[in-house]
């Protein structure tokens, strides 16, 4: 029994606000609201880190997130998009599962979220998750 909170979700034993999931990637907006209104973008497999993904699991990964990134601008509108990694206890993580997070943004010195409401409360995110899920098409 997997301990990752990634892969929890990755099989459905944790409940989070989908925006996308395909053969590699699954794309979500909660986790534990940690990031409250992140969109992240996580691997289907666990890897552990970003030196970890073979280069397959990595462009298929990375041109989902720049999908994504898309459909959060025409659903959103926001003036900017932050777009961020990290891995390891040295940035402060304490699950370690290749992710990205997409961060909408209001200015380019900002790094406010823009949606409707800002850090929105969990049960908003199925709303936003459903805007960005009609904008992928
Ligand atoms: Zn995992």
């Amino acid at each position: 029994m997997t301990t990752c909170v990634f892969c929890k979700i990755v099989a459905k034993q944790i409940a989070a606000s989908v925006v996308h999931e395909d053969a590699h990637s699954v794309v979500f907006m909660d986790l534990g609201q940690v990031n409250p209104g992140h969109v992240l973008v996580a691997g289907t497999s666990h890897a552990e880190n970003f030196y970890a993904l073979d280069e397959a699991q990595a462009a298929a990964i990375f041109a989902t997130a720049a999908r994504v990134a898309r459909a959060i601008r025409s659903a959103f509108a926001p003036q900017g998009l932050s777009v961020y990694q990290a891995n390891g206890a040295a940035a402060g993580q304490t699950v370690f599962h290749f992710h990205i997070h997409l961060v909408p943004r209001h200015d380019a010195d900002g790094m406010s979220l823009v949606w409707p409401v800002k850090n929105p409360p969990r049960e908003k995110l199925e709303d936003y998750a459903a805007r960005i899920r009609g904008a992928l098409g």
